[in-house]
């Protein structure tokens, strides 16, 4: 861990995400983890400056609400198969992680989220004691959510109930790591294992997860089971409510478009995963007309390859104008608010937004070339939706703390070679 430091952002374009939706122009002063003052020439007494040739963009972290940040050594092995034949290679993967393993996984997932803007996600796995450890060791910020399922169905040690409660019990109050409880689906838990979780978040106060609906043959399959398509069932049993961030949602019927939109904390709206698997189109603008929470997530580097928000963004809105055969569906600044303000509204994150008094999770991006010539006000959301990618990310600042700065600090860079060497051994 690096010493907190005061850091000044020099005359930036700045995108505070603000009720008004505010683009300001001026310093940023960060101090103790927060930001202490945004104005025109203000102190000039930080330890460290930051500025650029080209006005430097601010704009709040990314919070990408769906990750499985221990998979991250599949990137490049499971692409272009089936479904069937991805998830009988995943599982078999899972199957075989250690404590370790997960530990150098997540390391390099971090660094790959740092390095792309995103300062804060949700984890979806079991062994999330490793990633706490990663998460601590690199002084970064998570919900890591253990996931539970049908014992008979786990490829964990013990009771997948019990793993998760104690996991949460030791982290409970923590200040980075923030534990929560996952469910992996309808297709691998029944209404006892969703009880026992939803039990466990009440019980802790927690949040919950779980994918819902992610493919057409998970509907059809419950269907037949129950007489109940997935959400409408989990509703019915109970776990849905504002603690849960249903991810995926691909599948979901008029109806429980309406129950996903009024009951659920938040959706995750998972664009490229969806492409990737031929999942299928999400239902979002009709979301979003009902009025329910849209985030956005990854999911594993499996289903994506990237763990890049610019992508979701992009692609997530360029989906839905597709789907609905109408461009003007969500607009570049409901992307950008799905990737920030509306993430932060479920975690409670310091709202996703930059202003006097929030946690300093900033992401500063160098224009150059690709997104200039700047475009003047509200046209510099669209150029982050639609032209910029991480390779425009000049700096990364998590809870005060300058993780990325044209380069990662030279004990990042250490313990990145560390998990390089560990995973290269197979
Ligand atoms: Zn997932």
């Amino acid at each position: 861990m690096i010493d907190a430091m005061d850091i000044l952002v020099k005359n930036a374009v700045i995108v505070t995400q603000d009720r008004n939706r505010k683009i300001a122009n001026g310093d940023i002063y960060i101090s103790d983890g927060r930001i202490d003052e945004i104005g025109k020439d203000i102190r000039a007494d930080a330890d460290i400056a930051l500025k650029s040739r080209s006005r430097l963009i601010a704009l709040p972290g990314f919070i990408n609400t769906h990750a499985h940040i221990a998979m991250t050594p599949l990137r490049g092995k499971v692409d272009d198969i089936e479904l069937s034949q991805f998830l009988d290679a995943t599982s078999r993967f899972d199957s075989r992680n250690s404590y370790k393993k997960i530990y150098y996984s997540a390391v390099l997932g971090i660094l790959s989220m740092i390095r792309s803007g995103i300062t804060h996600f949700v984890d979806f796995y079991y062994g999330e004691d490793a990633i706490a450890k990663a998460i601590e060791d690199i002084g970064y910020n998570a919900h890591l959510a253990w996931v539970t399922l049908d014992k008979d169905k786990t490829t964990q040690k013990g009771d997948p109930i019990s793993n998760a409660e104690h996991f949460i019990k030791q982290y409970k109050g923590s200040g980075s790591v923030k534990p929560m409880v996952a469910v992996q689906g309808v297709y691998a838990a029944g209404k006892e294992t969703f009880g026992a979780a939803a039990e466990l978040a009440d019980k802790y106060d927690t949040l919950t997860t779980a994918h819902v609906a992610e493919t057409y043959f998970e509907v059809v399959q419950h269907f037949r089971k129950y007489r109940r398509t997935p959400l409408q069932w989990l509703s019915d049993i109970g776990f849905v409510n504002r603690r849960l961030i249903a991810v995926h949602c691909v599948w979901l019927s008029r109806s429980e478009i309406a129950i996903a939109a009024k009951k659920a904390g938040a959706v995750s709206y998972n664009p490229t995963s969806n492409m990737k698997l031929a999942s299928g189109i999400a239902p979002i603008s009709r979301l979003v007309s009902m009025g329910a929470n849209i985030t956005l997530g990854t999911d594993s580097v499996a289903s994506n390859n990237s763990l890049d928000m610019f992508n979701e963004m992009k692609y997530g809105s360029l989906l839905q104008k597709v789907k609905e055969g109408n461009a003007k569906v969500l607009d570049a600044q409901s992307m950008l608010d799905f990737a920030t303000v509306n993430g932060a509204k479920i975690l409670g994150e310091g709202d996703g937004t930059i202003e006097v008094g929030k946690p300093a999770n900033i992401v500063l991006l160098n224009p150059e070339p690709n997104m200039l010539p700047v475009p003047k006000a509200g046209g510099i959301v669209k150029d982050i939706v639609y032209a910029a990618n991480p390779g425009n990310v000049a700096a990364t600042i998590v809870n005060g703390q300058l993780l990325y700065n044209n380069g990662f600090a030279e004990w990042i860079e250490k313990l990145r070679d560390e998990a390089l060497k560990f995973l290269a051994r197979g």
